[in-house]
């Protein structure tokens, strides 16, 4: 496959990759392009994560490499891994390595070992190959466990049968493929996938959530879900979870609107859109979810709860900003994306685009310019002007000038009691 490397791997990896080899070829050791690198090679879909497993020890090739090269270097004794971070580029080496399973679930036992080794531990035959880099043989596929094969017949396949419960993060991993390739699990790997979805329960929260976020960053992760669903593996990670149509749909909408690094928390506010409250604090305890992104799923739910609130005919915008504000803007999208109203999907997109960025004119320096004192007093006129602000009833500094004197001459304390701070 030399020609293909050559034409397939930017030119700024290929000459470090070069350099690598050379040196782990001086050291008596050898490097070979492995996983996913080459499966895409292979299908001809791009693919710049580099990973490279080193016959020998990675962790002194890359510190050789480090010594003389402009490079960050990053080093995992345990594992054996290390990262050289270049000025635009990452390479992930990794000592090939034997790995044995203690219980289903745990992380596994790591001892050093063999390219042909580092393949069988790997999840599927798709990506159990590996592309010599080496000098005398560069190019050459190494494939014990016929993955290219499986690739033309377009097979997700595991490589022996204790694979899902050794691992049961390989259900999710696999599904993925399958719905990103349009692949088919091979029959008996579908067998045995079904048999071991029990297995699910021995992953720690934060395994499954890793996965979960990892098919959020596929094209389209509700082929994902819906899949998942079917198969009964989101049942089992929350009992009352569905994935389906409705997801779909929620999921496509929410691509239109949201930039791709506040993706996977929107979809993880739609995946739990329809569960109760317990079924939540569960999920969340379960995937052992971080602070901020509960937050953003439990105002997902709460806004949900209060939505009746924002379909009544009339609302004054400065009222929808007062229902809105102490939500994540997050979970006011979700349910913006969620809500069947018209009505309100107007009106909490209308709070995430203009409302929520409205700012009154003036400031305290100006207001205390005007006569107003620092303190209660002051808080009061700002969140009025504020309000006028949303309202329409003030459009120009000028406006808010008048306001706020006529606020200092008159009765301030006639704001409403519910919309206070
Ligand atoms: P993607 O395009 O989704 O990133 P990938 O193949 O690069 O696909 P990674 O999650 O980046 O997948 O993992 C890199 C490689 O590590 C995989 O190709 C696979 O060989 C191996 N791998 C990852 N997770 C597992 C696992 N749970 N069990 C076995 N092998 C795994
Ligand atoms: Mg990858």
């Amino acid at each position: 496959m030399a020609r293909q490397i050559e034409q397939y791997v930017p030119e700024q990896f290929l000459e470090l990759v070069k350099d690598i080899s050379k040196r782990a070829t001086e050291r008596g050791q050898r490097v070979y392009l492995v996983g996913g690198i080459v499966r895409d090679m292979l299908l001809g879909y791009p693919n710049f994560d580099i990973d490279l497993v080193v016959e020998g020890d990675a962790v002194k090739l890359a510190q050789n490499v480090a010594e003389t090269s402009q490079v960050r270097l990053l080093v995992h004794h345990r594992f054996g891994t290390a990262k050289l971070k270049y000025d635009n580029v990452t390479l992930d080496l990794a000592t090939a390595r034997k790995e044995t399973y203690k219980r289903p679930g745990a992380l596994p036992t790591v001892t050093p070992g063999t390219l042909k080794d580092d393949l069988i531990r790997r999840d599927f035959s798709i990506n159990a190959m590996g592309i010599s880099l080496a000098a005398n043989d560069y190019g050459e596929l190494f494939d014990p466990y016929n993955g290219e094969s499986d690739l033309e017949r377009q097979l997700i396949r595991i490589l022996h049968p204790e694979s899902f419960s050794d691992d049961a993060t390989r259900i999710l991993r696999g599904v993925c493929y399958e719905q990103r390739f349009g692949f088919e699990f091979e029959a008996k790997t579908a067998q045995l996938l079904k048999r071991d979805i029990p297995m699910l329960d021995t992953l720690s929260g934060d395994r499954i959530r890793h996965e979960l976020e990892h098919i959020f960053e596929e094209r389209r992760p509700e082929l994902v879900i819906k899949r998942l669903g079917e198969l009964g593996v989101l049942t089992r990670i929350s009992s009352s979870f569905k994935g389906d149509g409705w997801i779909a749909e929620k999921f496509d909408r929410a691509r239109g609107l949201k930039k791709p690094a506040q993706l996977p928390t929107l979809y993880f506010c739609l995946l739990i859109y329809s569960l109760s409250e317990t079924k939540i604090e569960q999920f969340l305890a379960r995937l052992n979810m971080p602070a901020k992104l509960s937050r953003a799923m439990r105002d997902t739910l709460r806004l949900k709860a209060s939505l009746p609130l924002m379909d009544k005919s009339s609302l004054k915008p400065s009222e929808i900003y007062y229902l809105l504000r102490d939500y994540e803007p997050l979970a006011v999208q979700a349910n913006a994306i969620a809500s069947e109203s018209v009505v309100v999907h107007d009106r909490l997109q209308l709070f995430l685009k203009k409302m929520r960025h409205v700012r009154t004119s003036l400031d305290g320096e100006e207001l205390k310019g005007l006569g107003i004192s620092a303190g209660p007093e002051m808080g009061k006129v700002l969140r009025i002007l504020h309000r006028a602000k949303l309202d329409g009833e003030v459009k120009t500094r000028e406006d808010e000038e008048k306001l706020a004197i006529s606020l200092r001459a008159g009765d301030v304390n006639s704001e409403p009691e519910h919309l206070r701070d």
